[in-house]
């Protein structure tokens, strides 16, 4: 007989929900995103498949605060007690960091966004902007200059990628430089 958590499990590609690692049933438990303590159905809709541990975190939290404890992990989602399976010498290749790849210089020899903002912040010397908020209106009009393509949406992904790149660093709203 095929039970609920069956279905849901085989509908996830036998994954977990929230942090993707094949699950064995004997594992797998059925989360209510919203709690059946909390008026949540037990449908499909209201129902996923994820590790017994997390689910047992999540509890009959508010689906505010589960979405928060997801958020929380920025990226690769572990649910708890995974730590132990993650760092065995087969799975270690996938715990190291991916290398950045250095962002590839446009083949007809236009600066790329990124050789654009750093240049120009080095141009700027002392009156380089001082918070977040400035920079990002300095980095759209200087793309919006060079008729860049969505500026907007590249602001965002410039900033963090100098932060990853070590070049600006971010504290609250504030910025700081080493550009070198
Ligand atoms: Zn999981």
């Amino acid at each position: 007989m095929t039970t609920h958590l069956d279905r849901i499990l085989f509908a996830q590609g036998g994954q977990c929900f929230f942090c993707r690692r094949q699950l064995p049933k004997a594992e797998a438990s059925v989360e209510h995103l919203v709690a059946v303590a909390n008026g949540g159905k037990n449908d499909d809709d209201n129902c996923v498949a994820c590790c017994k541990a997390l689910n047992h975190l999540l509890g009959s939290k508010s689906i505010k605060e589960k979405l928060q404890i997801v958020l929380n992990q920025r990226g690769s989602f572990q649910c708890p007690g995974n730590a132990l399976a993650q760092s065995s010498p087969s799975s270690s290749t996938n715990a190291t960091p991916v290398t950045p790849k250095p962002a590839p210089a446009a083949a007809n020899g236009t600066p790329t966004a990124i050789d654009l903002v750093q240049a120009d912040l080095k141009k700027r010397g002392a009156s380089r902007p001082r918070k977040v908020a400035t920079l990002s209106s300095t980095i759209k009009s200087l793309l919006k200059q060079h008729q860049k393509p969505n500026a907007d949406a590249e602001v965002a992904h410039l900033i963090s990628e100098l932060q990853k790149q070590g070049k600006v660093i971010v504290i609250d709203t504030k910025v700081t430089y080493k550009l070198g």
